[in-house]
């Protein structure tokens, strides 16, 4: 048995193992099968692994160097222009897409857009502000000596919308939507997280225009003066120094963290240059509501639903509340269509309001806690959003 087929074999036991994937793309390329060996390469780049990226695109661009013709030229940056938007895209080195190519999987990887995003008026202004504009049209911002790079800092009860609204902001502006769990970061070994740091960023600058969404930034910046253990430490130094080498002019990177726990976040983090615009993510209103159970129910056998009604009665509910109350319903029908044996019956307002009756928002714990906050730690206004939010809300609170 050979090298490739030894490992063909154990990859049939571990199909999640990416080493061994790697290890075959390195066979293959030693072997001289390039068509075998880029495909796999891509497949283990695009996926959810990035902790051997770094590796995957060195290999890549070895076997670009290797089949590259004596005069053959450096590809260029492509100039591309969706829906009035123009995007410098570099090709993924070792890549033999064309740019139409490398826009398509952009958007399947960010389908969605602000119309999908149900409420949230006043957000979407301030993320258009702040960076899509500056995104799609920087020579207006340069004109006015406004300098464009930083993140913004999404906070709000869970399930309320930030891994979304975030996604469609990378739909907005045709970027790729990288996002990073704290996971793909940490290691135990020592150095190893710090390296994983850097490769996220060179890898979001391979596949610009990229944004880099953080999820949890809480754990990854946790406020520095609570940390003990150094690792940590030196991981977020080495955050605060990757985000200020990001030129979102000229790198098209744009950086949105987010977080359930804001006054967790390492205040550094929050200074100008870093993430230095903080915006509430507020539960869905009615509208957004009315918007989320369309969407949690397309596709599901349903007789006339109401949807204002249900909306009306789920105030404070976040989207993961709705799309369980849709859940719940769903099963109870299912389970009704098992006991009867009636395969026609769908799922009818009474089932919908039902689960709403059977669940409360989840919310509500949170909604509490940032109240303590208001009220005890927001000299610096902060939280002046969600102090808002509370004050229209505070009946049902
Ligand atoms: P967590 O803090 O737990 O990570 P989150 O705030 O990032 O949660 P999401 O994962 O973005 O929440 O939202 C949960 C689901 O709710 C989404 O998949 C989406 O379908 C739906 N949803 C939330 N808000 C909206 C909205 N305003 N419009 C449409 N769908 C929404």
């Amino acid at each position: 048995m050979n090298n490739i087929e030894m490992l063909k074999k154990m990859i049939k036991e571990e199909a999640d193992n990416t080493r061994l994937q790697f290890l075959l793309a390195c066979e293959y390329q030693r072997e001289n099968r390039q068509d075998e060996a880029i495909p796999l390469l891509k497949g283990l780049l695009t996926g959810s692994d990035l902790s051997m990226a770094k590796e995957v695109m060195d290999k890549l661009s070895e076997i670009q160097q290797e089949e590259k013709q004596p005069n053959q030229e450096e590809p260029d940056d492509k100039e591309l222009t969706v829906n009035g938007v123009v995007s410098k895209l570099r090709i993924i080195k070792g890549g033999n897409e064309t740019a139409q190519e490398v826009a398509s999987y952009q958007r399947e990887d960010s389908p969605i857009t602000f119309a999908d995003v149900g409420g949230l008026t006043e957000l979407k202004k301030a993320i258009t502000m702040k960076i899509i504009q500056p995104f799609v049209d920087p020579a207006l911002y340069r004109r006015f000596k406004k300098k464009s790079g930083g993140g913004i800092l999404l906070y709000g009860p869970p399930g309320c919308g930030k891994t979304f609204i975030a996604r469609a902001t990378a739909g907005e502006c045709k970027a790729r939507f990288q996002a990073v769990r704290i996971s793909d970061i940490l290691d135990p070994y020592f150095g190893q997280s710090e390296r994983n740091m850097s490769d996220i960023f060179s890898v979001a600058r391979s596949q610009r225009p990229c944004i880099l969404f953080f999820d949890e930034i809480d754990a990854l910046g946790f406020n520095r003066t609570k940390i003990h253990s150094d690792m940590l430490k030196t991981v977020v130094d080495q955050l605060l120094s990757e985000i200020e080498g990001v030129d979102s002019n000229t790198e098209q990177i744009l950086l949105i963290g987010a977080t359930n726990m804001p006054w967790d976040v390492d205040p550094a983090l929050r200074r100008p240059g870093r993430f230095d615009k903080t915006l509430f993510v507020a539960p869905p209103d009615e509208d957004a509501r009315q918007v989320i159970f369309k969407l949690k129910l397309q596709g599901r056998p349903c007789e006339a639903i109401d949807y204002t009604r249900l909306a009306r009665q789920t105030e404070l509910y976040s989207g993961a509340d709705i799309e369980n109350v849709v859940e719940m319903a769903a099963e109870s029908v299912l389970e009704e269509i098992m006991n009867s044996g009636n395969a026609e019956r769908k799922i009818t307002n009474d089932d919908l309001l039902l689960a709403v009756g059977r669940s409360t928002p989840s919310t509500l714990d949170w909604l509490r806690t940032i109240e303590n906050f208001i009220k005890y730690s927001n000299q610096s206004g902060l939280y002046d959003e969600a102090a808002l939010y509370l004050k229209k809300y505070k009946r049902f609170i």
